[in-house]
């Protein structure tokens, strides 16, 4: 089978390997289409480091071709989204209910072969069956939304808070619509790309903000008589969005830092404003326990993804993909074996 990964020297190849083979407890899919993440292209790029020789892509949807002797609630032709993140269940924070933050823990597309191939085997209980009303490719939406519910279940947003994100990527769009439909009050988002501002305000935004031609701490200053918002999303990882985020965010607000920072970023904040102004700063890591609610809401219909995909290439030409994924006009670019 055609699968992409990355060579000794860190490049990204194409090459042939053997379909894998399906123990009892697994699933063999055929995947239908898998999304390159940003964490995809800063492995790719060479930004972070990745593990040679494993197949990367862990957001993706697949069709069931074969099933293990043990397994019993899937069968052949299901359609099923994956959850990469495998837990060990053992160690003291799986034991104490953070399954995300296992010691042991193992991704698909990261530590073991995922959805940039023609096939993928996985443990049963990492699959999740997509109802048969939803086009197969939204599915590969669907680890990303799963990774959105888990950044606002940990900001823990009331309905009336003004919200301000930042990033109009696919996961900021995600959010966008996560928190409109939650009841927020005023929801602003600053994102360069003039497509991406567009859809954010489709998706019922209440003002949306380019930061490349407005000054974004005027603008929420403005809109919110000089207090700031009460929580500020960050969907894009940069040092400089990030004291954006902490600049915008009025006193008493969190910052939820949920776009994926280059490792070696470092950003110089002042202990005393975190003190003085009382500052909530918190991470959101992946997806725990979030993927049976990604399934149920993409069902509901009342999230959009489809809009989000913006490109959909053929695995052969996965560098192109990548090229176009590292641009910022990209949402989210889907691979299709
Ligand atoms: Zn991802
Ligand atoms: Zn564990």
């Amino acid at each position: 089978m055609l699968s992409a990964y990355l060579d000794g020297k860190g490049e990204l190849v194409l090459g042939e390997r053997d379909i894998p083979k399906v123990k009892d407890d697994e699933v063999l899919i055929r995947v239908i289409a898998c999304g390159i993440c940003g964490t995809d292209v800063h492995v790719f790029k060479g930004i972070n480091k990745g593990k040679p020789n494993i197949i990367r892509g862990h957001e993706f949807v697949g069709e069931i071709v074969e099933v293990g002797s043990s397994v019993k609630d899937l069968k052949v032709k299901d359609i099923v989204i994956v959850d990469p993140n495998i837990p060990c269940m053992n160690c003291y924070q799986c034991r104490n209910g953070r399954i995300h933050l296992c010691k042991n823990l193992t991704a698909i597309g990261v530590d073991l072969d995922g959805g940039f191939a023609e096939y993928c085997v996985l443990p049963s209980r990492q699959a999740y069956k997509l109802p048969s009303n939803i086009e197969p490719i939204i599915g590969a939406l669907a680890e990303p939304l799963a990774c959105a519910l888990h950044g606002i279940d940990r900001v823990d947003i009331k309905e009336g808070e003004d919200i301000l994100i930042i990033g109009g990527g696919a996961l900021g769009l995600i959010i966008t619509q996560l928190v409109v439909n939650g009841g927020a009050g005023k929801v602003f988002v600053s994102e360069p790309y003039k497509e991406k501002r567009d859809l954010a305000f489709g998706f019922g935004a209440s003002r949306v903000i380019d930061p490349t031609s407005e000054d974004l701490l005027d603008v929420i200053k403005d809109e919110t008589d000089g207090k700031g918002v009460d929580v500020v999303i960050e969907a894009v990882g940069s040092g400089k969005t990030i004291l954006q985020a902490i600049s915008a965010v009025g006193d008493g607000g969190r910052v939820l830092f949920f776009g994926v920072a280059p490792e070696d970023v470092k950003i110089d904040i002042s202990p005393f404003e975190i003190y003085r102004r009382e500052l909530t700063l918190l991470g959101s890591f992946v997806n725990p326990f979030t993927m049976d609610r990604a399934v149920s809401l993409i069902s509901s219909r009342r999230i959009n993804l489809y809009p989000l995909i913006s490109d959909i290439i053929p695995l052969q030409d996965i560098n192109r993909g990548v090229d176009i994924a590292s641009t910022g006009r990209s949402i989210r670019v889907l691979v299709r074996p």
